[in-house]
Protein backbone atom coordinates (compact mmCIF):
# COMPACT_ATOMS: atom_id res chain seq x y z
CA UNK A 1 0.00 0.00 0.00
CA UNK A 2 1.17 3.11 -0.45
CA UNK A 3 2.13 5.66 2.04
CA UNK A 4 3.15 9.12 2.07
CA UNK A 5 5.78 10.56 4.65
CA UNK A 6 6.51 14.40 5.08
CA UNK A 7 9.77 16.19 6.31
CA UNK A 8 9.83 19.63 6.72
CA UNK A 9 13.73 20.68 5.28
CA UNK A 10 16.18 23.15 6.43
CA UNK A 11 17.95 23.94 3.21
CA UNK A 12 20.71 26.36 2.28
CA UNK A 13 20.66 28.97 0.85
CA UNK A 14 21.65 28.34 -2.80
CA UNK A 15 19.03 25.02 -2.05
CA UNK A 16 16.25 27.55 -1.48
CA UNK A 17 17.38 28.76 -4.54
CA UNK A 18 17.52 25.53 -6.79
CA UNK A 19 14.36 24.74 -4.66
CA UNK A 20 12.30 27.94 -6.26
CA UNK A 21 13.95 27.40 -9.45
CA UNK A 22 12.84 23.68 -9.98
CA UNK A 23 8.94 25.06 -8.62
CA UNK A 24 9.05 27.77 -11.21
CA UNK A 25 10.62 25.29 -13.91
CA UNK A 26 7.60 23.20 -13.26
CA UNK A 27 4.95 26.19 -13.62
CA UNK A 28 6.55 27.34 -16.55
CA UNK A 29 6.39 24.07 -18.96
CA UNK A 30 2.63 23.85 -17.40
CA UNK A 31 1.84 27.41 -18.65
CA UNK A 32 3.73 26.85 -21.69
CA UNK A 33 1.96 23.66 -22.42
CA UNK A 34 -1.53 25.17 -21.55
CA UNK A 35 -1.19 27.95 -23.87
CA UNK A 36 0.18 24.93 -27.18
CA UNK A 37 -2.79 23.06 -26.31
CA UNK A 38 -5.12 26.15 -26.32
CA UNK A 39 -3.57 27.64 -29.84
CA UNK A 40 -4.00 23.77 -31.18
CA UNK A 41 -7.47 23.48 -30.00
CA UNK A 42 -8.58 27.10 -32.19
CA UNK A 43 -6.45 25.43 -34.94
CA UNK A 44 -8.52 22.48 -35.05
CA UNK A 45 -11.14 24.59 -34.49
CA UNK A 46 -10.32 26.92 -37.19
CA UNK A 47 -9.57 23.77 -39.85
CA UNK A 48 -12.79 22.16 -38.86
CA UNK A 49 -14.97 25.47 -39.88
CA UNK A 50 -13.28 24.92 -43.41
CA UNK A 51 -14.61 22.07 -43.13
CA UNK A 52 -11.33 19.80 -43.21
CA UNK A 53 -11.91 15.80 -42.69
CA UNK A 54 -11.19 14.79 -39.24
CA UNK A 55 -8.39 12.50 -39.81
CA UNK A 56 -6.78 15.88 -40.96
CA UNK A 57 -7.03 18.22 -38.27
CA UNK A 58 -4.19 19.33 -35.89
CA UNK A 59 -2.99 16.89 -33.27
CA UNK A 60 -3.68 18.43 -29.54
CA UNK A 61 -1.24 16.79 -27.67
CA UNK A 62 -3.06 15.43 -24.59
CA UNK A 63 -1.04 12.94 -22.71
CA UNK A 64 1.96 13.63 -20.86
CA UNK A 65 3.97 11.17 -23.24
CA UNK A 66 3.11 13.87 -26.75
CA UNK A 67 3.46 17.14 -23.99
CA UNK A 68 6.99 16.12 -23.14
CA UNK A 69 7.44 15.18 -26.85
CA UNK A 70 6.19 18.30 -27.78
CA UNK A 71 8.51 20.02 -24.82
CA UNK A 72 11.74 18.58 -25.84
CA UNK A 73 11.30 20.11 -29.41
CA UNK A 74 10.48 23.43 -28.21
CA UNK A 75 12.24 23.65 -24.77
CA UNK A 76 15.06 25.75 -26.85
CA UNK A 77 13.10 28.35 -27.67
CA UNK A 78 10.73 28.59 -24.93
CA UNK A 79 12.99 28.32 -21.96
CA UNK A 80 16.61 28.22 -23.08
CA UNK A 81 17.86 27.80 -19.73
CA UNK A 82 16.22 24.74 -19.04
CA UNK A 83 19.21 22.88 -18.76
CA UNK A 84 19.52 24.56 -15.00
CA UNK A 85 16.61 22.56 -13.66
CA UNK A 86 16.33 18.39 -13.70
CA UNK A 87 14.11 17.61 -16.24
CA UNK A 88 12.21 16.02 -13.69
CA UNK A 89 11.09 19.46 -13.09
CA UNK A 90 9.56 20.01 -16.46
CA UNK A 91 7.63 16.41 -16.69
CA UNK A 92 6.47 17.63 -13.31
CA UNK A 93 4.68 20.50 -14.98
CA UNK A 94 3.60 18.85 -17.99
CA UNK A 95 2.13 15.76 -15.77
CA UNK A 96 -0.25 18.30 -14.17
CA UNK A 97 -1.43 19.65 -17.10
CA UNK A 98 -2.27 16.31 -18.81
CA UNK A 99 -3.74 15.19 -15.67
CA UNK A 100 -5.92 18.17 -15.69
CA UNK A 101 -7.10 17.88 -19.82
CA UNK A 102 -7.78 14.38 -18.78
CA UNK A 103 -10.27 15.47 -15.74
CA UNK A 104 -11.91 17.64 -18.03
CA UNK A 105 -12.54 15.42 -20.92
CA UNK A 106 -13.76 12.97 -18.63
CA UNK A 107 -16.18 14.87 -16.96
CA UNK A 108 -17.35 16.25 -19.86
CA UNK A 109 -17.68 12.96 -21.10
CA UNK A 110 -19.29 11.85 -17.81
CA UNK A 111 -16.82 8.97 -17.59
CA UNK A 112 -15.48 11.37 -14.27
CA UNK A 113 -17.62 11.09 -11.36
CA UNK A 114 -17.27 13.93 -8.86
CA UNK A 115 -17.83 17.40 -9.49
CA UNK A 116 -17.54 19.40 -12.66
CA UNK A 117 -13.85 19.57 -13.67
CA UNK A 118 -13.08 22.73 -15.20
CA UNK A 119 -10.72 23.49 -18.31
CA UNK A 120 -6.92 23.67 -16.71
CA UNK A 121 -6.13 27.47 -16.36
CA UNK A 122 -2.49 29.05 -16.07
CA UNK A 123 -0.46 28.85 -13.41
CA UNK A 124 0.05 32.35 -11.69
CA UNK A 125 3.00 33.18 -10.45
CA UNK A 126 1.46 34.67 -7.19
CA UNK A 127 -1.19 32.08 -6.34
CA UNK A 128 -0.07 28.80 -7.50
CA UNK A 129 1.24 26.22 -5.19
CA UNK A 130 5.16 25.99 -5.02
CA UNK A 131 5.29 22.39 -5.74
CA UNK A 132 7.57 20.14 -8.02
CA UNK A 133 7.28 16.08 -8.17
CA UNK A 134 10.86 14.32 -8.85
CA UNK A 135 9.69 10.13 -10.01
CA UNK A 136 13.06 9.11 -11.37
CA UNK A 137 16.64 9.85 -10.59
CA UNK A 138 18.48 9.84 -7.31
CA UNK A 139 16.11 10.24 -4.59
CA UNK A 140 16.35 9.08 -1.15
CA UNK A 141 16.99 9.23 2.19
CA UNK A 142 20.54 9.60 3.39
CA UNK A 143 20.69 9.29 6.68
CA UNK A 144 18.23 10.38 9.79
CA UNK A 145 18.68 14.04 9.06
CA UNK A 146 19.10 14.07 5.15
CA UNK A 147 17.25 13.24 2.01
CA UNK A 148 18.75 13.43 -1.57
CA UNK A 149 16.91 14.91 -4.04
CA UNK A 150 17.84 15.27 -8.12
CA UNK A 151 19.87 18.30 -9.11
CA UNK A 152 18.76 19.97 -5.77
CA UNK A 153 21.18 17.50 -3.57
CA UNK A 154 21.57 16.88 0.42
CA UNK A 155 19.37 18.96 1.85
CA UNK A 156 19.05 18.57 5.77
CA UNK A 157 15.79 17.49 7.17
CA UNK A 158 14.42 19.65 10.02
CA UNK A 159 12.95 16.70 11.21
CA UNK A 160 14.08 13.17 12.22
CA UNK A 161 13.47 10.94 9.10
CA UNK A 162 14.33 7.65 11.27
CA UNK A 163 11.19 6.21 11.15
CA UNK A 164 11.02 6.08 7.05
CA UNK A 165 14.92 5.34 7.39
CA UNK A 166 14.57 2.46 9.01
CA UNK A 167 12.08 1.03 7.02
CA UNK A 168 13.81 1.67 3.97
CA UNK A 169 16.96 0.07 5.09
CA UNK A 170 14.82 -3.06 6.23
CA UNK A 171 13.54 -2.92 3.04
CA UNK A 172 9.85 -3.11 4.23
CA UNK A 173 9.40 0.01 2.18
CA UNK A 174 10.30 1.45 -0.79
CA UNK A 175 10.60 4.52 -2.18
CA UNK A 176 8.67 5.90 -5.44
CA UNK A 177 8.62 9.53 -5.66
CA UNK A 178 9.65 12.79 -3.73
CA UNK A 179 7.41 15.72 -4.01
CA UNK A 180 9.10 19.27 -2.66
CA UNK A 181 6.37 22.00 -1.57
CA UNK A 182 6.90 25.60 -0.36
CA UNK A 183 3.83 26.42 2.32
CA UNK A 184 4.87 30.21 2.53
CA UNK A 185 6.74 29.25 5.80
CA UNK A 186 8.82 26.15 5.38
CA UNK A 187 9.69 24.02 2.54
CA UNK A 188 8.37 20.37 2.58
CA UNK A 189 9.56 16.90 0.87
CA UNK A 190 6.89 14.26 0.57
CA UNK A 191 7.87 10.83 -0.18
CA UNK A 192 5.48 8.58 -1.65
CA UNK A 193 6.43 5.06 -0.48
CA UNK A 194 5.51 1.58 -0.89
CA UNK A 195 5.09 -0.03 2.16
CA UNK A 196 4.77 -3.54 1.79
CA UNK A 197 2.42 -4.30 4.42
CA UNK A 198 -1.06 -5.49 5.09
CA UNK A 199 -3.98 -3.60 6.27
CA UNK A 200 -4.84 -3.97 9.75
CA UNK A 201 -4.66 -2.62 12.91
CA UNK A 202 -0.87 -2.66 14.94
CA UNK A 203 -0.80 -5.00 17.64
CA UNK A 204 0.20 -2.08 20.27
CA UNK A 205 -3.02 -0.18 20.10
CA UNK A 206 -6.04 -1.86 21.79
CA UNK A 207 -9.62 -1.95 19.56
CA UNK A 208 -12.13 -0.40 21.53
CA UNK A 209 -14.53 -3.23 21.91
CA UNK A 210 -17.41 -1.57 23.93
CA UNK A 211 -18.21 1.00 21.14
CA UNK A 212 -17.05 -0.49 17.74
CA UNK A 213 -19.35 2.27 16.26
CA UNK A 214 -18.94 5.76 16.47
CA UNK A 215 -19.97 8.98 14.79
CA UNK A 216 -17.52 12.10 14.68
CA UNK A 217 -18.81 15.27 14.70
CA UNK A 218 -16.54 18.65 13.76
CA UNK A 219 -16.97 21.62 16.32
CA UNK A 220 -16.22 24.53 16.30
CA UNK A 221 -15.06 25.23 19.99
CA UNK A 222 -13.49 21.75 19.90
CA UNK A 223 -11.62 20.11 16.96
CA UNK A 224 -14.10 16.96 17.24
CA UNK A 225 -16.26 14.88 19.21
CA UNK A 226 -16.54 11.07 18.76
CA UNK A 227 -19.64 9.72 20.49
CA UNK A 228 -21.40 5.90 20.14
CA UNK A 229 -24.64 5.10 19.04
CA UNK A 230 -26.04 4.44 22.72
CA UNK A 231 -25.45 8.09 23.64
CA UNK A 232 -21.66 7.85 25.27
CA UNK A 233 -19.14 10.84 24.53
CA UNK A 234 -15.98 8.28 23.56
CA UNK A 235 -13.51 11.14 22.81
CA UNK A 236 -13.49 15.10 22.99
CA UNK A 237 -10.24 16.44 21.22
CA UNK A 238 -10.20 20.44 21.76
CA UNK A 239 -8.01 22.76 19.86
CA UNK A 240 -4.39 22.91 21.46
CA UNK A 241 -3.82 25.93 22.88
CA UNK A 242 -0.64 27.35 20.73
CA UNK A 243 -3.15 26.81 18.19
CA UNK A 244 -6.10 29.50 19.79
CA UNK A 245 -2.38 31.99 20.49
CA UNK A 246 -1.45 32.01 16.70
CA UNK A 247 -4.76 32.31 15.85
CA UNK A 248 -5.38 35.91 18.42
CA UNK A 249 -1.96 36.47 16.49
CA UNK A 250 -2.59 36.18 12.92
CA UNK A 251 -5.93 38.57 14.27
CA UNK A 252 -3.87 41.07 15.29
CA UNK A 253 -1.05 41.33 12.35
CA UNK A 254 -4.35 40.78 9.75
CA UNK A 255 -5.60 44.01 10.90
CA UNK A 256 -1.97 45.44 11.17
CA UNK A 257 -1.81 44.71 7.64
CA UNK A 258 -5.55 46.50 6.87
CA UNK A 259 -4.15 49.76 7.90
CA UNK A 260 -0.89 49.47 5.69
CA UNK A 261 -0.50 50.86 1.91
CA UNK A 262 -1.83 47.10 0.36
CA UNK A 263 -2.60 46.46 -3.64
CA UNK A 264 -5.08 48.21 -5.42
CA UNK A 265 -7.07 46.41 -8.05
CA UNK A 266 -8.52 49.63 -9.11
CA UNK A 267 -5.45 51.29 -9.72
CA UNK A 268 -3.15 48.36 -9.98
CA UNK A 269 -0.75 49.33 -6.82
CA UNK A 270 1.22 46.66 -5.51
CA UNK A 271 1.09 47.55 -2.26
CA UNK A 272 3.71 48.82 -0.03
CA UNK A 273 7.22 47.13 1.02
CA UNK A 274 5.95 47.14 4.68
CA UNK A 275 2.63 45.91 4.01
CA UNK A 276 4.73 42.82 1.84
CA UNK A 277 6.66 42.19 4.68
CA UNK A 278 3.52 42.39 7.11
CA UNK A 279 1.60 39.74 4.49
CA UNK A 280 4.42 37.54 4.25
CA UNK A 281 4.18 37.60 8.06
CA UNK A 282 0.52 36.44 7.98
CA UNK A 283 1.42 34.12 5.53
CA UNK A 284 4.36 32.35 8.05
CA UNK A 285 2.01 32.41 11.16
CA UNK A 286 -0.86 30.76 9.04
CA UNK A 287 0.91 28.07 8.12
CA UNK A 288 2.12 27.68 12.00
CA UNK A 289 -0.72 27.51 12.83
CA UNK A 290 -2.20 25.46 10.24
CA UNK A 291 0.19 22.81 10.77
CA UNK A 292 -0.66 22.88 14.56
CA UNK A 293 -3.99 22.05 13.55
CA UNK A 294 -3.27 19.09 11.22
CA UNK A 295 -0.99 17.58 13.58
CA UNK A 296 -3.57 17.31 16.17
CA UNK A 297 -6.31 15.96 13.90
CA UNK A 298 -4.02 13.92 12.79
CA UNK A 299 -3.08 12.27 16.26
CA UNK A 300 -7.25 11.94 16.79
CA UNK A 301 -7.98 10.27 13.71
CA UNK A 302 -5.23 8.15 14.00
CA UNK A 303 -6.54 6.85 17.37
CA UNK A 304 -10.15 6.69 15.92
CA UNK A 305 -9.14 4.73 13.27
CA UNK A 306 -7.32 2.24 14.88
CA UNK A 307 -9.95 1.81 17.55
CA UNK A 308 -12.84 1.95 15.95
CA UNK A 309 -14.27 -0.57 13.28
CA UNK A 310 -16.56 2.09 11.75
CA UNK A 311 -16.33 5.67 11.94
CA UNK A 312 -18.99 7.74 10.36
CA UNK A 313 -18.60 11.38 9.58
CA UNK A 314 -20.58 14.16 7.77
CA UNK A 315 -20.99 14.52 4.32
CA UNK A 316 -19.98 18.49 4.06
CA UNK A 317 -19.54 20.99 0.97
CA UNK A 318 -16.30 21.41 1.57
CA UNK A 319 -15.24 23.46 -1.69
CA UNK A 320 -18.18 25.67 -0.81
CA UNK A 321 -16.56 26.14 3.29
CA UNK A 322 -12.96 27.24 1.81
CA UNK A 323 -13.71 29.89 -0.80
CA UNK A 324 -11.93 32.26 -0.21
CA UNK A 325 -12.70 36.04 0.61
CA UNK A 326 -12.48 38.39 -2.23
CA UNK A 327 -9.67 40.96 -1.50
CA UNK A 328 -7.72 38.92 0.63
CA UNK A 329 -3.94 39.78 0.02
CA UNK A 330 -1.17 37.18 -0.75
CA UNK A 331 -0.80 36.24 2.85
CA UNK A 332 -5.12 36.13 2.83
CA UNK A 333 -4.66 33.69 -0.01
CA UNK A 334 -1.82 31.59 1.59
CA UNK A 335 -4.48 31.37 4.82
CA UNK A 336 -7.19 30.47 3.01
CA UNK A 337 -5.82 27.58 1.56
CA UNK A 338 -3.64 26.49 4.60
CA UNK A 339 -6.93 26.92 6.32
CA UNK A 340 -8.52 24.41 3.12
CA UNK A 341 -5.75 21.90 4.21
CA UNK A 342 -6.69 21.63 7.65
CA UNK A 343 -10.94 21.39 6.76
CA UNK A 344 -13.20 19.46 7.51
CA UNK A 345 -12.29 17.49 4.38
CA UNK A 346 -9.39 16.82 5.46
CA UNK A 347 -10.95 15.26 8.57
CA UNK A 348 -12.44 13.03 6.21
CA UNK A 349 -9.80 11.97 3.98
CA UNK A 350 -7.64 11.24 7.22
CA UNK A 351 -9.94 9.11 8.07
CA UNK A 352 -10.72 7.39 4.65
CA UNK A 353 -7.14 6.45 4.39
CA UNK A 354 -6.58 5.51 7.94
CA UNK A 355 -9.22 3.25 7.91
CA UNK A 356 -7.94 1.79 4.84
CA UNK A 357 -4.45 0.99 6.20
CA UNK A 358 -5.91 -0.24 9.91
CA UNK A 359 -8.71 -2.60 8.33
CA UNK A 360 -11.30 -0.52 9.79
CA UNK A 361 -14.20 0.89 7.72
CA UNK A 362 -15.63 5.01 7.21
CA UNK A 363 -19.06 5.63 6.29
CA UNK A 364 -19.96 8.87 5.05
CA UNK A 365 -24.02 10.56 6.21
CA UNK A 366 -25.60 11.90 3.36
CA UNK A 367 -25.47 15.23 2.59
CA UNK A 368 -28.34 16.59 3.46
CA UNK A 369 -28.09 14.41 6.84
CA UNK A 370 -29.35 16.96 9.52
CA UNK A 371 -27.06 15.89 12.20
CA UNK A 372 -26.61 18.74 14.08
CA UNK A 373 -30.49 19.40 14.19
CA UNK A 374 -31.77 16.21 15.25
CA UNK A 375 -32.98 15.27 18.79
CA UNK A 376 -30.62 12.20 19.53
CA UNK A 377 -33.53 11.42 22.26
CA UNK A 378 -36.28 11.51 20.42
CA UNK A 379 -35.85 12.12 16.58
CA UNK A 380 -37.36 15.45 16.24
CA UNK A 381 -35.87 17.69 13.80
CA UNK A 382 -35.71 21.84 14.43
CA UNK A 383 -36.09 23.81 11.73
CA UNK A 384 -33.40 26.19 12.88
CA UNK A 385 -30.05 25.50 14.90
CA UNK A 386 -27.83 28.93 15.25
CA UNK A 387 -24.02 28.28 15.15
CA UNK A 388 -23.70 30.25 18.34
CA UNK A 389 -25.82 27.13 20.34
CA UNK A 390 -23.86 25.74 22.21
CA UNK A 391 -26.24 23.23 23.58
CA UNK A 392 -29.12 21.47 22.11
CA UNK A 393 -32.39 21.93 23.19
CA UNK A 394 -35.24 19.90 22.05
CA UNK A 395 -38.38 21.72 22.16
CA UNK A 396 -40.03 18.31 21.93
CA UNK A 397 -38.76 16.35 24.66
CA UNK A 398 -36.72 19.13 26.35
CA UNK A 399 -33.42 17.00 26.11
CA UNK A 400 -30.92 18.98 26.55
CA UNK A 401 -27.27 18.28 25.43
CA UNK A 402 -23.94 19.55 24.10
CA UNK A 403 -24.63 20.18 20.63
CA UNK A 404 -21.56 18.70 19.51
CA UNK A 405 -22.63 15.69 20.93
CA UNK A 406 -25.65 15.84 19.92
CA UNK A 407 -24.53 15.69 16.27
CA UNK A 408 -21.87 12.92 16.74
CA UNK A 409 -24.71 10.38 18.73
CA UNK A 410 -26.97 11.12 15.44
CA UNK A 411 -24.10 10.08 12.99
CA UNK A 412 -23.05 6.72 15.05
CA UNK A 413 -26.25 5.82 14.64
CA UNK A 414 -26.59 6.40 11.03
CA UNK A 415 -23.82 3.33 10.38
CA UNK A 416 -26.02 0.71 9.36
CA UNK A 417 -28.37 3.35 6.34
CA UNK A 418 -25.47 5.40 5.15
CA UNK A 419 -23.29 4.70 1.89
CA UNK A 420 -20.16 3.70 1.93
CA UNK A 421 -16.97 5.20 1.61
CA UNK A 422 -13.42 2.75 1.94
CA UNK A 423 -10.25 3.87 1.71
CA UNK A 424 -10.88 6.24 -0.93
CA UNK A 425 -8.54 9.25 -0.34
CA UNK A 426 -10.22 12.14 -1.78
CA UNK A 427 -13.27 11.51 -0.47
CA UNK A 428 -15.37 12.32 -3.54
CA UNK A 429 -15.84 8.98 -5.02
CA UNK A 430 -19.17 6.81 -5.50
CA UNK A 431 -20.17 4.55 -2.64
CA UNK A 432 -19.85 1.09 -2.76
CA UNK A 433 -23.27 -0.16 -1.14
CA UNK A 434 -25.53 0.11 1.33
CA UNK A 435 -25.38 -2.03 5.07
CA UNK A 436 -21.83 -1.13 5.86
CA UNK A 437 -21.28 -2.63 8.75
CA UNK A 438 -19.08 -5.87 9.51
CA UNK A 439 -18.61 -5.65 12.71
CA UNK A 440 -19.77 -8.55 14.61
CA UNK A 441 -20.98 -6.96 18.19
CA UNK A 442 -24.10 -5.00 17.99
CA UNK A 443 -23.82 -1.79 19.43
CA UNK A 444 -24.11 -1.97 23.41
CA UNK A 445 -28.04 -1.34 24.00
CA UNK A 446 -30.00 1.79 22.52
CA UNK A 447 -30.32 3.53 26.04
CA UNK A 448 -31.15 6.67 24.57
CA UNK A 449 -32.76 6.32 21.46
CA UNK A 450 -36.43 4.59 20.34
CA UNK A 451 -36.12 6.12 17.24
CA UNK A 452 -35.80 3.29 14.01
CA UNK A 453 -32.17 4.46 13.50
CA UNK A 454 -30.95 3.17 16.56
CA UNK A 455 -32.20 -0.33 16.06
CA UNK A 456 -29.06 -3.17 17.05
CA UNK A 457 -28.25 -5.04 13.73
CA UNK A 458 -28.06 -8.74 13.29
CA UNK A 459 -24.57 -10.33 14.45
CA UNK A 460 -24.67 -12.58 10.86
CA UNK A 461 -22.15 -11.01 9.39
CA UNK A 462 -18.65 -12.16 8.58
CA UNK A 463 -16.22 -9.71 9.84
CA UNK A 464 -13.13 -9.31 7.21
CA UNK A 465 -15.21 -8.75 3.83
CA UNK A 466 -14.99 -5.81 2.82
CA UNK A 467 -17.34 -4.87 -0.46
CA UNK A 468 -19.37 -7.76 -0.66
CA UNK A 469 -21.67 -7.00 2.67
CA UNK A 470 -25.06 -7.77 1.72
CA UNK A 471 -27.70 -5.20 1.53
CA UNK A 472 -29.05 -4.14 5.25
CA UNK A 473 -32.08 -5.94 4.71
CA UNK A 474 -30.66 -8.62 3.71
CA UNK A 475 -28.35 -9.08 6.60
CA UNK A 476 -31.11 -8.79 9.16
ZN1 LIG B 1 -36.10 15.41 21.67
Amino acid sequence: MLQAYRFALDPTPAQVRALASHCGAARKAFNEGLAHVKRCLDQRAAERSYGMPDERLTEVPWTLAALRRWWNASKDDLAPWWRENSKEAYSSGLDALARGLAAWSGSRSGKRRGPKAGFPRFRSRRRARVSCRFTTGAIRVDDRSHVVLPRIGRVKTHESAAGLLDSVTAGSARILAATVRFDGRRWYCAFTVDAGREPGRPAHVAADRVHPVVGVDLGVRDLLVAAAPDGTEVARMPAPRPLAKAQARLRAVQRKAARQDGPDRRTGGRGSKRWARTAARIGRIHARAAGLRRDALHQATTRLAQRHQVVVVENLNVAGMSRRKPGAGRGGRALNRAIADAAPGEVRRQLGYKTAWYGSQLTVADRWYPSSKTCSACGTVKAKLALADRQYQCDSCGAVLDRDLNAAINLARLSEHAPRVEGRPAGSGPVAGRGAIRKTTPPTGAAAGGDETSTPHSGQQAAGQTGTAPPQGEAA
